[in-house]
């Protein structure tokens, strides 16, 4: 039985206003070659300088990561040539920021700590483009733009729990709001390295990068665990290799192999002074780290007692789980404003196209709704349609019902005589249920809810029927 082992390595953009040497704007759609300066160029005889903020931004990280601060590190050039790196070598840290944190994930087997080896600062290179008529462009723009880089131990052992790592790790970027960590826009780059071994011996790992969504993540360390072992159960060896992964041809492939690893000849960057962190700083930081996701995620569970996946759902974003919240504050019921945020809500939300931030529900809405239909006045899928129908106005549900007449029938009465009605309309259905098809019970709510516009209390209607036909 093979057992694979993972480590991943993350760059997460820190959300700064300017570059982390120079005062060059960051700015995601700017014309090409726009933001950029002879420091960011690498111009002989300039001379970098810190960004405070994406300092500040690490260290909040680092806090929320769990993660021991370096109280000094070392800022080092990392030598490499490549086209998308004028000055020929990238500034990053030789001490990290930080080391030994973790992160906390569920998996089928309860919590598992994903430790974190290392926490570095280092700055972005620029961005190339490759043609189809033989011609490669580049863009400076993002040369120079803070990066936090975050590297795991080999501790992942499959795609589930890699994917588990980096979703709670993006929630808590997101928390503390030092990055918007946004694949499609770069902000977020996820690169594994894999290995297969049949002991406690580690295998010769690959690493794969090119890795632009979570799905494609999951799909290359998959593919790579199988391929690896495929070669070694052939009696092959595993090359230690960066790959690539193909989207289109959903398979990895071989981008360098060993001997052309670049050999980076870390030295210290003498333009910069080590950097000093204070514990002024840090206090500082700590107080701006909210409630954390798996803190979260354990106490919804707790203090609502609802299921994991709702909880997973209100906590991806922690606006949601604070619009449930105060939903519950203001007198809603647990289990209708988790169905209305996890299904209604999110369902108009998702098939508008539109972000959270539009949405004109309000907690106070829910909780009136839920007030109505507590005092029999309006009933479930009633109140579903007030959700769609006011979702980007706002309109307040009491004027809603009123307007549209949607007050529950729940006068016995008049449900009794339009139930007569529709068994009537329905003779044949009549015959075949009373010869025993019972499914046909439903069709005829159906049919009575319709001719009522939806609004009588499916309750009485459900009982009035059954006692209408059990008469017969
Ligand atoms: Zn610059
Ligand atoms: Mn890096």
């Amino acid at each position: 039985m093979y057992k694979a082992t993972i480590g991943i390595e993350v760059h997460s953009q820190i959300k700064t206003r300017s570059k982390m040497f120079c005062g060059c704007k960051v700015e995601f759609l700017s014309a090409p070659n726009t933001n950029i300066c002879s420091i960011c160029m690498g111009e002989p005889g300039v001379l970098p300088y810190t960004n405070e903020k994406a300092i500040l931004l690490a260290i909040r990280a680092a806090l929320a990561l769990n993660a021991q601060i370096n109280k000094k590190s070392v800022f080092a050039r990392k030598n490499y040539y490549y086209p998308d790196l004028t000055k020929g070598y990238q500034i990053t840290q030789s001490v990290p920021l930080a080391e030994n944190g973790y992160v906390v994930i569920n998996t089928e087997n309860g919590e598992k700590k994903i430790t974190i080896h290392r926490i570095h600062i280092e700055e972005d290179t620029g961005k190339l483009f490759h043609t189809n008529d033989k011609v490669s462009m580049i863009d400076f723009n993002r040369s120079g733009v803070p990066l936090l880089e975050i590297v795991t131990d080999p501790v992942i052992e499959n795609e589930k729990e890699a994917i588990s790592y980096l979703k709670r790790l993006r929630q808590i970027i997101r928390y503390i709001d030092i990055s918007g960590a946004d694949m499609e826009k770069g902000q977020f780059r996820c690169e594994p390295n894999i290995s297969v071994s049949k002991d406690n011996r580690r295998g010769i790992k690959t690493e794969v990068k090119n890795l632009n969504s979570l799905k494609a993540v999951e799909k290359a360390i998959k593919y790579e665990i199988e391929r690896q072992i495929t070669i070694l159960e052939k009696g092959g060896k595993i090359i230690q290799q960066t790959m690539l992964w193909d989207e289109k041809e959903q398979v990895t492939k071989t981008m360098r192999s060993k001997e052309g690893i670049a050999e980076y000849r870390y030295f210290k960057e003498p333009d910069l002074i080590p950097l000093i962190i204070t514990n002024e700083m840090i206090n500082e930081q700590k107080e701006l780290i909210p409630e954390l996701p798996q803190s979260k995620f354990n106490r919804l569970v707790k203090e609502y007692n609802i299921g994991i996946n709702e909880a997973e759902i209100l906590i991806d974003n922690p606006r949601l789980s604070n619009y449930f919240e105060k939903s519950i504050e203001k007198g809603c019921g647990i289990k209708e404003s988790l169905g209305w945020i996890t299904t209604d809500i999110m369902g108009i939300l998702n098939k508008s196209e539109k972000k959270f931030s539009y949405l004109k529900i309000t907690p106070q809405h829910l909780a009136d709704l839920y007030k109505y239909i507590e005092n029999k006045i309006i009933n479930m899928n009633i109140a579903k349609n007030i959700l769609h129908e006011i979702a980007f106005t706002g309109e307040p549900v009491d004027k809603y019902i009123k307007s549209k007449n949607l007050i529950q029938i729940t006068d016995t009465k008049s449900i009794e005589k339009i139930i007569d009605e529709i068994l009537e309309e329905n003779p044949t259905e009549v015959k075949r249920y009373l010869k025993g098809n019972n499914k046909l019970f439903g069709f005829f709510v159906g049919q009575a809810m319709k001719k009522m516009g939806g609004k009588a209390n499916p309750t009485i209607v459900n009982k009035l029927l059954k006692d209408i036909l059990n008469r017969r």
